[in-house]
């Protein structure tokens, strides 16, 4: 919990609370329902005790406001009463309260229970975080730090469903690069991997924000083009290919050298385009054209014919 620690107490609170509570944070005492919102609204507070006889059925309605305003993923928040019948207890839990604690409670008693509410909260916190963390990872390709193979089919398959929906065009563009196992046996496998990274952040430059690019395999990577048309996806190509050969890369004996790519285009809508998978199956088979055809250039799939551009 970095900086201060803000409690909304609603209600009327003993001063020997409000002074044990400002030991670990700042309290902001409200006694009306009303007051408790609008406070709520001004501060995002980390915790809150609300004085059940006080505000009665109000409680409930703070109880809601303040779960649905807080940013925190955990707020401790404690119902506060001199009495309570267990039916009424069960109620406040049921509705979401996280404790339920008696008028009588020595002050230090009420700052433990919260602290505890607290500290469950950073616990929460870094499981998600961790959490999130993991997911991440679950989609990001190691070695170039773009989209693996997973994240690019199921990213894939989104754009498909949504440029079918919306009658949007959709293009998908291959990338192999040219005799790449040479680059491995003439300058290493680590001078090799390094060329990945290069053509990884290459390509990323080269595309917009909302372009898709991901690692499709070995030494080949996809870009996934949302709402656009197979001539914007070749200006798209070409520049990608003008900047993969351009980009200066060097071997571990100081060697400089440069690598080529081909690259295969496919666009929806298309006649033999009606899934994903049909879209990369076109793009595939342009990219064995483009190598086919002596590398180092892009081919475009069309549905009886190819055309090449480069
Ligand atoms: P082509 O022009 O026909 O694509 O020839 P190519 O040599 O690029 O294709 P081929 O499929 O024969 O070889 C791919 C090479 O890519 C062989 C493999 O060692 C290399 N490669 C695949 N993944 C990695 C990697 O993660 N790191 C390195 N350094 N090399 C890789
Ligand atoms: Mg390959
Ligand atoms: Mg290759």
């Amino acid at each position: 919990m970095a900086g201060q620690i803000h409690i909304l107490w609603a209600g009327t609170a003993p001063s020997a609370h409000v002074d044990a509570l400002n030991v670990a944070g700042s309290v902001a005492e409200a006694r009306e329902l009303l007051d408790a919102m609008r406070l709520s609204n001004e501060i995002d507070f980390d915790a809150a005790v609300i004085d059940v006889e006080q505000l009665s059925e109000g409680a409930f309605t703070l109880l809601r406001h303040l779960r649905a305003r807080t940013s925190r993923r955990y707020m401790p928040i404690f119902f506060w009463s001199s009495g309570g019948a267990t039916d009424e207890r069960v109620k406040a839990f049921a509705a979401g309260a996280d404790d339920w604690v008696h008028g009588s409670i020595d002050a230090q008693e009420l700052l433990a229970r919260l602290m505890r509410g607290l500290g469950l909260r950073l616990r929460i916190d870094g499981l998600l975080d961790e959490t999130e963390r993991l997911y991440e990872l679950s989609l990001t390709d190691g070695l170039t730090q773009v989209a693996n193979h997973r994240h690019f089919q199921e990213r894939l398959r989104d754009e498909f469903r949504r440029a079918q929906r919306y009658d949007d065009p959709l293009a998908l563009v291959l990338l192999d690069l040219d005799h790449f196992k040479d680059v491995n046996d003439k300058h290493g496998h680590v001078a090799g991997d390094q060329v990945l990274r290069d053509v990884a952040s290459a390509i990323k430059k080269s595309v917009r924000e909302t372009d898709f690019v991901a690692r499709y395999g070995g030494e080949e990577f996809a870009v996934v083009l949302p709402k656009t048309q197979l001539a914007g996806a070749l200006t798209v190509a070409e520049r990608v290919w003008a900047d993969v050969a351009k980009l200066p890369l060097g071997g571990a004996n100081g060697a400089s050298f440069h690598v080529t790519a081909s690259l295969g285009l496919a666009g929806y809508p298309s006649r033999s385009v009606a899934s994903a998978e049909q879209l990369v199956r076109c793009a595939d088979e342009a990219l064995y054209r483009a190598k086919r055809e002596g590398r180092n250039k892009i081919a475009i799939y069309q549905a009886s014919s190819f055309a090449e551009a480069v």
